[in-house]
Protein backbone atom coordinates (compact mmCIF):
# COMPACT_ATOMS: atom_id res chain seq x y z
CA UNK A 1 0.00 0.00 0.00
CA UNK A 2 1.42 3.35 -1.34
CA UNK A 3 -0.55 5.67 1.33
CA UNK A 4 1.37 3.93 4.20
CA UNK A 5 4.81 5.45 3.69
CA UNK A 6 2.97 9.07 4.37
CA UNK A 7 1.33 7.41 7.28
CA UNK A 8 4.40 5.70 9.18
CA UNK A 9 5.19 7.64 12.46
CA UNK A 10 8.57 7.36 11.54
CA UNK A 11 8.19 9.52 8.55
CA UNK A 12 7.74 12.21 11.53
CA UNK A 13 10.96 14.32 10.82
CA UNK A 14 12.80 15.81 13.75
CA UNK A 15 13.08 20.19 14.28
CA UNK A 16 15.98 20.54 12.56
CA UNK A 17 14.37 19.43 9.08
CA UNK A 18 11.53 21.52 9.39
CA UNK A 19 14.08 24.56 10.11
CA UNK A 20 15.81 23.82 7.05
CA UNK A 21 12.45 23.36 5.03
CA UNK A 22 11.17 26.77 6.53
CA UNK A 23 12.80 28.66 3.44
CA UNK A 24 10.14 27.29 0.90
CA UNK A 25 7.20 29.08 2.80
CA UNK A 26 5.65 31.74 0.78
CA UNK A 27 4.55 34.89 2.73
CA UNK A 28 2.90 34.28 5.83
CA UNK A 29 -0.13 35.24 6.13
CA UNK A 30 0.23 37.63 9.43
CA UNK A 31 3.72 38.87 10.03
CA UNK A 32 5.51 37.45 12.53
CA UNK A 33 3.64 33.89 12.10
CA UNK A 34 5.28 31.18 11.12
CA UNK A 35 3.63 27.85 9.56
CA UNK A 36 7.06 25.91 10.49
CA UNK A 37 6.83 27.05 14.37
CA UNK A 38 3.68 25.27 14.85
CA UNK A 39 5.53 22.05 15.21
CA UNK A 40 8.22 23.57 17.12
CA UNK A 41 5.67 24.40 20.00
CA UNK A 42 3.75 21.17 20.00
CA UNK A 43 7.20 19.22 20.02
CA UNK A 44 9.41 21.19 21.73
CA UNK A 45 7.00 23.95 24.10
CA UNK A 46 4.88 21.70 24.42
CA UNK A 47 1.98 23.77 23.43
CA UNK A 48 -1.40 22.11 23.29
CA UNK A 49 -2.24 22.24 19.35
CA UNK A 50 -5.95 23.07 19.96
CA UNK A 51 -4.61 26.76 21.41
CA UNK A 52 -2.40 27.29 18.02
CA UNK A 53 -4.27 28.33 14.83
CA UNK A 54 -2.81 25.34 12.28
CA UNK A 55 -4.10 27.25 9.65
CA UNK A 56 -1.10 29.75 9.99
CA UNK A 57 0.34 29.39 13.46
CA UNK A 58 -1.70 32.62 15.40
CA UNK A 59 -1.98 31.61 19.04
CA UNK A 60 -5.17 33.74 19.14
CA UNK A 61 -7.43 30.57 18.94
CA UNK A 62 -11.31 31.17 18.04
CA UNK A 63 -12.53 27.92 17.67
CA UNK A 64 -11.45 24.53 16.73
CA UNK A 65 -10.54 23.37 13.49
CA UNK A 66 -13.75 20.90 12.12
CA UNK A 67 -11.64 18.42 10.50
CA UNK A 68 -8.25 17.89 12.14
CA UNK A 69 -7.07 18.58 15.96
CA UNK A 70 -5.70 21.83 16.52
CA UNK A 71 -7.62 25.23 16.89
CA UNK A 72 -8.56 27.98 14.05
CA UNK A 73 -8.33 31.94 14.44
CA UNK A 74 -11.24 34.31 13.45
CA UNK A 75 -9.43 35.32 10.26
CA UNK A 76 -8.51 31.98 9.56
CA UNK A 77 -12.48 30.69 10.45
CA UNK A 78 -13.98 32.97 8.40
CA UNK A 79 -11.67 32.18 5.00
CA UNK A 80 -12.86 28.54 6.05
CA UNK A 81 -16.27 29.25 5.52
CA UNK A 82 -16.54 30.93 3.10
CA UNK A 83 -14.26 28.59 0.65
CA UNK A 84 -14.82 25.25 1.57
CA UNK A 85 -17.26 24.14 -0.56
CA UNK A 86 -15.79 26.08 -3.69
CA UNK A 87 -15.04 23.91 -6.58
CA UNK A 88 -13.08 24.28 -9.72
CA UNK A 89 -13.92 23.06 -12.94
CA UNK A 90 -12.39 20.31 -12.82
CA UNK A 91 -14.68 19.39 -9.74
CA UNK A 92 -12.38 19.15 -6.86
CA UNK A 93 -12.13 22.04 -4.31
CA UNK A 94 -10.62 25.29 -5.15
CA UNK A 95 -8.61 25.06 -1.95
CA UNK A 96 -6.71 23.02 0.80
CA UNK A 97 -8.75 21.28 2.98
CA UNK A 98 -6.63 22.89 6.36
CA UNK A 99 -6.25 26.58 5.01
CA UNK A 100 -8.35 26.90 2.64
CA UNK A 101 -6.02 28.89 1.12
CA UNK A 102 -2.46 27.38 -1.28
CA UNK A 103 -1.60 27.81 -4.19
CA UNK A 104 0.06 24.14 -5.26
CA UNK A 105 -2.42 22.03 -4.59
CA UNK A 106 -2.07 17.36 -3.34
CA UNK A 107 -5.18 15.84 -4.78
CA UNK A 108 -7.01 13.15 -2.90
CA UNK A 109 -7.17 9.98 -5.72
CA UNK A 110 -10.13 8.52 -3.93
CA UNK A 111 -12.79 9.00 -6.41
CA UNK A 112 -15.46 9.67 -3.76
CA UNK A 113 -13.07 12.23 -2.35
CA UNK A 114 -12.43 15.78 -3.97
CA UNK A 115 -10.20 17.07 -1.36
CA UNK A 116 -6.93 19.23 -1.97
CA UNK A 117 -4.26 20.26 0.53
CA UNK A 118 -1.33 22.59 -0.12
CA UNK A 119 1.66 22.23 0.20
CA UNK A 120 2.71 24.44 3.04
CA UNK A 121 -0.10 22.52 5.35
CA UNK A 122 1.60 18.99 4.89
CA UNK A 123 4.78 19.72 5.22
CA UNK A 124 3.78 22.02 8.63
CA UNK A 125 1.29 19.46 10.24
CA UNK A 126 2.23 16.16 8.28
CA UNK A 127 6.26 16.84 8.59
CA UNK A 128 8.35 18.70 6.36
CA UNK A 129 8.93 16.98 3.09
CA UNK A 130 5.69 14.82 3.13
CA UNK A 131 3.99 16.94 0.68
CA UNK A 132 7.05 15.61 -2.24
CA UNK A 133 6.23 12.85 -0.85
CA UNK A 134 2.89 12.41 -1.68
CA UNK A 135 3.55 14.08 -4.92
CA UNK A 136 5.48 11.36 -5.82
CA UNK A 137 3.01 9.19 -5.47
CA UNK A 138 1.06 7.36 -7.94
CA UNK A 139 -1.83 6.78 -5.85
CA UNK A 140 -2.45 9.15 -2.71
CA UNK A 141 -5.58 8.88 -0.29
CA UNK A 142 -6.03 11.70 1.74
CA UNK A 143 -6.01 12.13 5.46
CA UNK A 144 -9.41 12.35 6.07
CA UNK A 145 -10.40 9.26 3.34
CA UNK A 146 -8.39 6.41 5.58
CA UNK A 147 -10.12 6.12 8.67
CA UNK A 148 -7.78 6.59 11.99
CA UNK A 149 -5.60 8.17 9.78
CA UNK A 150 -2.89 10.39 12.05
CA UNK A 151 0.66 11.93 10.20
CA UNK A 152 2.62 13.52 12.00
CA UNK A 153 0.67 16.37 14.11
CA UNK A 154 -2.20 16.15 11.35
CA UNK A 155 -5.09 14.13 13.15
CA UNK A 156 -8.48 13.56 11.78
CA UNK A 157 -11.13 14.29 14.03
CA UNK A 158 -13.68 11.72 14.88
CA UNK A 159 -17.18 12.83 13.35
CA UNK A 160 -15.33 15.58 11.65
CA UNK A 161 -18.67 15.58 9.08
CA UNK A 162 -20.46 16.74 12.20
CA UNK A 163 -18.56 19.55 13.40
CA UNK A 164 -17.98 20.86 10.14
CA UNK A 165 -21.76 20.72 9.82
CA UNK A 166 -21.73 22.18 13.75
CA UNK A 167 -19.08 25.16 12.80
CA UNK A 168 -20.96 26.21 9.92
CA UNK A 169 -24.37 26.40 12.31
CA UNK A 170 -22.75 28.36 14.83
CA UNK A 171 -20.74 30.47 12.87
CA UNK A 172 -21.82 31.11 9.49
CA UNK A 173 -24.71 33.76 8.73
CA UNK A 174 -26.11 30.58 6.97
CA UNK A 175 -26.57 27.48 8.66
CA UNK A 176 -26.77 24.82 6.61
CA UNK A 177 -29.57 22.77 7.00
CA UNK A 178 -29.86 19.40 7.90
CA UNK A 179 -31.55 16.46 6.17
CA UNK A 180 -32.49 13.00 7.00
CA UNK A 181 -30.72 10.05 5.78
CA UNK A 182 -31.43 9.00 2.23
CA UNK A 183 -30.35 4.75 1.34
CA UNK A 184 -28.00 4.57 -0.81
CA UNK A 185 -30.70 2.77 -3.27
CA UNK A 186 -32.95 5.20 -2.67
CA UNK A 187 -31.30 8.10 -3.87
CA UNK A 188 -32.38 9.52 -7.28
CA UNK A 189 -31.25 12.26 -9.13
CA UNK A 190 -31.88 15.84 -8.26
CA UNK A 191 -34.68 16.87 -9.62
CA UNK A 192 -34.59 19.73 -11.66
CA UNK A 193 -37.42 22.92 -13.06
CA UNK A 194 -35.61 24.90 -15.53
CA UNK A 195 -37.19 27.86 -17.11
CA UNK A 196 -36.35 30.12 -19.96
CA UNK A 197 -32.59 28.61 -20.29
CA UNK A 198 -31.98 25.08 -21.10
CA UNK A 199 -29.13 23.51 -19.18
CA UNK A 200 -29.86 20.17 -19.51
CA UNK A 201 -26.05 19.81 -21.06
CA UNK A 202 -24.78 21.18 -17.82
CA UNK A 203 -26.71 18.98 -15.33
CA UNK A 204 -25.84 15.57 -17.64
CA UNK A 205 -22.25 16.71 -17.72
CA UNK A 206 -22.08 17.25 -13.47
CA UNK A 207 -24.09 13.78 -13.58
CA UNK A 208 -27.43 15.43 -11.84
CA UNK A 209 -29.44 13.26 -14.21
CA UNK A 210 -28.17 10.31 -14.00
CA UNK A 211 -30.20 7.52 -12.43
CA UNK A 212 -30.79 3.76 -13.52
CA UNK A 213 -32.88 4.07 -16.65
CA UNK A 214 -30.71 6.52 -18.04
CA UNK A 215 -33.91 9.13 -17.94
CA UNK A 216 -33.06 12.24 -16.79
CA UNK A 217 -35.18 14.22 -14.35
CA UNK A 218 -35.41 17.72 -16.01
CA UNK A 219 -38.17 19.75 -16.86
CA UNK A 220 -37.08 22.45 -18.68
CA UNK A 221 -39.92 25.37 -19.94
CA UNK A 222 -39.68 28.20 -22.04
CA UNK A 223 -43.19 29.71 -21.95
CA UNK A 224 -44.63 29.67 -18.95
CA UNK A 225 -47.57 32.16 -19.35
CA UNK A 226 -50.42 29.28 -18.94
CA UNK A 227 -48.54 27.22 -16.51
CA UNK A 228 -50.69 27.08 -12.99
CA UNK A 229 -49.74 25.56 -9.70
CA UNK A 230 -51.49 22.40 -10.40
CA UNK A 231 -48.95 21.60 -13.04
CA UNK A 232 -45.62 22.49 -11.07
CA UNK A 233 -47.15 20.44 -8.34
CA UNK A 234 -48.20 17.62 -10.50
CA UNK A 235 -44.39 17.59 -12.53
CA UNK A 236 -42.91 17.98 -9.04
CA UNK A 237 -41.63 17.83 -6.30
CA UNK A 238 -38.49 19.35 -7.36
CA UNK A 239 -35.14 19.89 -5.93
CA UNK A 240 -33.92 22.73 -8.12
CA UNK A 241 -35.29 25.75 -9.67
CA UNK A 242 -33.31 27.43 -12.43
CA UNK A 243 -34.57 30.75 -13.91
CA UNK A 244 -32.48 33.45 -16.23
CA UNK A 245 -33.08 36.20 -18.44
CA UNK A 246 -32.17 35.47 -21.82
CA UNK A 247 -28.72 36.52 -23.22
CA UNK A 248 -28.73 39.29 -25.44
CA UNK A 249 -28.76 38.42 -29.21
CA UNK A 250 -31.37 36.03 -28.51
CA UNK A 251 -35.06 36.91 -29.50
CA UNK A 252 -37.37 37.57 -27.54
CA UNK A 253 -40.60 40.04 -27.36
CA UNK A 254 -41.03 39.71 -23.88
CA UNK A 255 -39.12 42.11 -21.71
CA UNK A 256 -36.75 41.13 -18.94
CA UNK A 257 -38.57 41.51 -15.93
CA UNK A 258 -41.04 39.30 -17.19
CA UNK A 259 -38.89 36.09 -16.96
CA UNK A 260 -37.90 37.47 -13.15
CA UNK A 261 -41.36 38.21 -12.48
CA UNK A 262 -42.95 34.49 -13.79
CA UNK A 263 -39.59 32.54 -12.48
CA UNK A 264 -40.60 34.55 -8.87
CA UNK A 265 -44.16 33.12 -9.46
CA UNK A 266 -43.47 29.55 -10.24
CA UNK A 267 -40.60 29.52 -7.87
CA UNK A 268 -43.51 29.45 -5.28
CA UNK A 269 -45.66 26.33 -6.82
CA UNK A 270 -42.22 24.88 -6.43
CA UNK A 271 -41.26 25.31 -3.01
CA UNK A 272 -41.60 22.48 -0.67
CA UNK A 273 -44.12 22.45 1.60
CA UNK A 274 -43.30 23.65 5.04
CA UNK A 275 -41.90 20.80 7.19
CA UNK A 276 -41.07 18.57 3.71
CA UNK A 277 -37.47 17.18 5.12
CA UNK A 278 -35.48 17.80 2.06
CA UNK A 279 -33.20 20.49 0.46
CA UNK A 280 -34.37 23.02 -2.09
CA UNK A 281 -32.45 25.05 -3.77
CA UNK A 282 -32.98 27.90 -6.44
CA UNK A 283 -30.91 30.35 -8.88
CA UNK A 284 -32.18 33.17 -10.90
CA UNK A 285 -29.41 34.48 -13.42
CA UNK A 286 -29.85 37.73 -14.80
CA UNK A 287 -27.41 38.16 -18.12
CA UNK A 288 -27.39 41.74 -17.33
CA UNK A 289 -30.77 42.54 -18.73
CA UNK A 290 -32.95 43.85 -15.98
CA UNK A 291 -33.17 47.47 -15.47
CA UNK A 292 -32.54 49.02 -11.95
CA UNK A 293 -35.64 48.96 -10.86
CA UNK A 294 -36.34 45.34 -11.97
CA UNK A 295 -33.04 44.45 -9.90
CA UNK A 296 -34.25 45.65 -7.03
CA UNK A 297 -37.24 44.28 -7.28
CA UNK A 298 -35.61 40.55 -7.96
CA UNK A 299 -34.10 41.81 -4.43
CA UNK A 300 -37.28 42.29 -2.52
CA UNK A 301 -39.24 39.21 -4.08
CA UNK A 302 -36.35 36.74 -4.16
CA UNK A 303 -35.37 38.08 -0.39
CA UNK A 304 -31.59 37.96 -0.71
CA UNK A 305 -28.85 40.16 -2.19
CA UNK A 306 -27.44 39.11 -5.81
CA UNK A 307 -24.19 38.44 -6.62
CA UNK A 308 -21.89 38.87 -9.75
CA UNK A 309 -20.07 35.90 -11.17
CA UNK A 310 -17.63 36.59 -13.44
CA UNK A 311 -18.40 40.26 -13.81
CA UNK A 312 -21.01 38.57 -16.53
CA UNK A 313 -23.94 37.66 -14.36
CA UNK A 314 -26.18 38.60 -11.60
CA UNK A 315 -27.36 35.90 -9.38
CA UNK A 316 -30.01 35.54 -6.97
CA UNK A 317 -29.71 32.12 -5.33
CA UNK A 318 -30.41 30.02 -2.07
CA UNK A 319 -27.24 27.61 -3.02
CA UNK A 320 -24.40 28.22 -0.44
CA UNK A 321 -21.66 28.90 -2.22
CA UNK A 322 -22.94 31.09 -4.33
CA UNK A 323 -23.45 33.54 -1.62
CA UNK A 324 -19.93 33.24 -0.27
CA UNK A 325 -17.01 35.78 -0.89
CA UNK A 326 -15.17 34.64 -3.96
CA UNK A 327 -18.22 35.71 -6.37
CA UNK A 328 -17.64 39.18 -5.38
CA UNK A 329 -20.45 40.91 -3.97
CA UNK A 330 -22.78 43.53 -5.98
CA UNK A 331 -20.70 46.01 -8.00
CA UNK A 332 -21.33 49.45 -8.00
CA UNK A 333 -24.73 50.43 -9.79
CA UNK A 334 -22.55 52.53 -12.50
CA UNK A 335 -20.27 50.25 -13.52
CA UNK A 336 -22.98 47.11 -13.89
CA UNK A 337 -24.65 49.88 -16.15
CA UNK A 338 -21.22 49.77 -18.23
CA UNK A 339 -20.73 46.56 -17.83
CA UNK A 340 -24.64 45.90 -19.65
CA UNK A 341 -24.15 48.73 -22.02
CA UNK A 342 -20.35 47.18 -23.64
CA UNK A 343 -22.93 44.00 -23.28
CA UNK A 344 -25.23 45.24 -25.68
CA UNK A 345 -22.19 46.86 -27.87
CA UNK A 346 -21.17 43.10 -27.89
CA UNK A 347 -17.76 44.24 -26.47
CA UNK A 348 -17.94 41.49 -23.70
CA UNK A 349 -18.68 37.98 -24.56
CA UNK A 350 -21.82 36.92 -23.20
CA UNK A 351 -20.57 33.42 -21.27
CA UNK A 352 -22.37 30.28 -21.57
CA UNK A 353 -24.36 29.11 -18.68
CA UNK A 354 -21.71 25.76 -19.04
CA UNK A 355 -19.05 27.33 -16.48
CA UNK A 356 -21.54 29.59 -14.53
CA UNK A 357 -23.88 26.48 -13.75
CA UNK A 358 -21.20 24.19 -13.20
CA UNK A 359 -19.66 26.20 -10.53
CA UNK A 360 -22.63 27.15 -8.89
CA UNK A 361 -23.89 23.59 -8.42
CA UNK A 362 -21.00 21.27 -8.16
CA UNK A 363 -20.74 22.39 -4.57
CA UNK A 364 -24.17 21.40 -4.51
CA UNK A 365 -23.30 17.88 -5.60
CA UNK A 366 -20.99 17.79 -2.38
CA UNK A 367 -23.58 19.41 -0.12
CA UNK A 368 -25.76 17.19 -0.90
CA UNK A 369 -23.32 14.08 -0.19
CA UNK A 370 -21.92 15.56 3.17
CA UNK A 371 -25.33 16.39 4.74
CA UNK A 372 -27.44 13.78 3.29
CA UNK A 373 -25.74 11.46 5.39
CA UNK A 374 -25.96 12.90 8.62
CA UNK A 375 -27.70 11.53 11.22
CA UNK A 376 -26.77 13.72 13.97
CA UNK A 377 -24.42 16.56 14.78
CA UNK A 378 -21.59 15.29 16.79
ZN1 LIG B 1 -5.17 31.40 11.56
ZN1 LIG C 1 -3.34 24.53 3.44
ZN1 LIG D 1 -9.72 12.10 0.32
Amino acid sequence: MVATSVLDPDAECSMDVILVGSSELSCPPSPGLRRDLIAYEVKVNQRDIEDLCICCGSFQVHTQHPLFEGGMCAPCKDKFLDCFFLYDDDGYQSYCSICCAGETLLICENPDCTRCYCFDCVDALAGPGTAGTVQAMSHWVCFLCLPFSCCGLLRQRPKWRGRLKALYDQESESPLEMYKIVPVWKREPVRVLSLFGDIRKELTSLGFLEDGSGTGRLKHLDDVTNIVRRDVEHWGPFDLVYGCTLPPGQACDRPPGWHLLQFHRILQYARPRQGRPQPFFWMFVDNLLLSKDDRSVATRFLETDPVTIQDAVLVWSNIPAVRSSRHSALVPQEELSLLAWDRQRAKSPTPGPAKLVKNCFLPLREYFKYFSELTSPL
